[in-house]
């Protein structure tokens, strides 16, 4: 039977940042890497947004507050030492009619709580940022929110894992948890020193194996995109919604990509099943029966209305309905340019199934043999380095 000192579930943006924080707590040690797919990031990881938010959205005694604004800066910082290119094209945040005023302000008291840079601008200001915006009196600038491939980053992290003598071992998916930290995975038997469960859509399964998540429920929400023909340049900045802040997605919006290209998303439609991403790939009728059970239960009662997000997010599988959502935030939105959808993501959102709410922040559950990420959700990216220490830092007083 093989073993390792640390052995992570997850080959994502957070399972190989925690990979890399603990070779450098314990350089001795033995770190192993299990990612189910032939390659890492082939999930969450690779199918973002690429934005690196400023972290203005969350309440300052947010783990989101805490790490979103170092999350940035170290990132920008990593790429700039990688040549990584980073597209730091700022965002605005656009308002709607007068209701949505009050939301802006809300959101600059958020800012100013966890010292992240944010303008409040007038509608004549926004247009010198971005002439196609679309605001009601004012507007919110937000200077160091930016994107990046996030595939590129992550395989440059990936590269740097295994240098570092991280051993990340593909096709090799987690089954079951023989008993107490010996696993069996899809090539043998495996003993962990320490598990760290990262297995994102999977990770309250994997959880629930050694005593945790217990409530809670992977509820996947699919995000879906729409690129447009127009050529590069032709938006300068992000361009978001202000958002409904008792909910945990952003709305749909604007995003420029690194190669300066526009695409409309995500979306936030409920799935049916976790890896739902286009047809039946990946069907599972076990979780299809779980899942539709679980909707049909928050259909009838739940603390976040979700029978209100399920129905209008239902609708966004319809083009001409995300693009008519979009031109209310920018000029020449129009449905002639946005014919590509692109690759789809999906969220593993947590739901507290005491509670019946989705959980607005990261989950992290762990005893002196196993820590479990749960509900790394957005901006799980950004937040990939500081979140990692964070994790780190539990590990080590598990461990003491
Ligand atoms: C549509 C969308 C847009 C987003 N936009 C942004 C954004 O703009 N900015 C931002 O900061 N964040 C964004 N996020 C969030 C961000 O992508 C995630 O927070 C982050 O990628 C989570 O990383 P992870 O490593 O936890 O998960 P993942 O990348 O999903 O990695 C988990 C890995 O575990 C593996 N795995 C699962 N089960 C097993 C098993 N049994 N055995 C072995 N391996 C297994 C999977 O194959 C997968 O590779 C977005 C997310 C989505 C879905």
């Amino acid at each position: 039977m093989e073993k390792s000192d640390f052995l992570l579930i997850g080959g994502g943006i957070i399972g190989i940042s925690i990979a890399r924080e603990l070779k450098k707590r314990y350089p001795d040690s033995s770190i192993c890497i299990f990612e189910k797919e032939l390659e890492c990031g082939l999930h969450a990881s690779g199918r973002n947004s690429g934005v690196l938010h400023a972290g203005f959205y969350y309440t300052a005694d947010s783990f989101k507050a805490k790490f979103t604004r170092d999350g940035n800066k170290r990132l920008t910082k990593y790429c700039d030492s990688k040549n990584i290119k980073v597209n730091k094209c700022g965002k605005l945040v656009v308002a709607q009619n007068e209701s949505e005023l009050t939301w802006l302000d809300e959101l600059m008291v958020r800012a100013k709580n966890n010292g992240v840079p944010l303008e409040s601008i007038t509608e004549e200001e926004s247009k010198t940022i971005e002439p196609r915006a679309k605001t009601f009196q004012r507007a919110l600038f937000s200077p160091s929110t930016s994107s990046v491939n996030p595939k590129e980053l992550l395989k440059a992290m990936q590269l740097d894992a295994i240098q570092e003598g991280v051993r990340i071992c593909t096709n090799t998916k987690y089954l079951h948890r023989k008993d107490k930290n010996t696993i069996q995975t899809s090539t043998g038997l495996f003993e962990a020193g320490y598990l760290i469960n990262v297995a994102g859509l999977y990770a309250d399964k994997i959880g629930r194996d050694f005593g945790f998540s217990e409530d809670y429920r992977i509820l996947p929400f699919k995000g879906l995109y729409l690129y447009s023909n127009e050529p590069s340049g032709s938006l300068r900045t992000h361009i978001y919604p202000v958002p409904d802040l008792a909910n945990p997605f952003l709305g749909v919006h604007l995003t420029v990509t690194t190669d300066g290209k526009v695409k409309l998303g995500p979306t936030a439609i409920p799935a049916f099943w976790r890896e739902q991403y286009e047809g039946w790939s990946n069907f599972r009728f076990d979780e299809l029966t779980e899942i539709l059970l679980r909707q049909a239960g928050l259909f009838l009662s739940s603390n976040f209305d979700f029978k209100a997000l399920a129905i209008r997010e239902l609708q966004k599988y319809s083009r001409p309905k995300m693009v008519s959502l979009a031109s209310s935030l920018a000029k020449g939105v129009e449905i002639k340019n946005y014919r590509k959808w692109g690759e789809p993501g999906i969220r593993a959102q947590l739901l507290n199934i005491r509670g019946k709410k989705l959980e607005m922040d990261f989950v992290l559950e762990g005893n002196n043999l196993s820590m479990h990420i749960l509900n790394a959700v957005s901006p799980g990216f950004t937040c990939a380095l500081p979140f990692a220490e964070h994790v780190c830092d539990q590990i080590d007083s598990k461990l003491s």
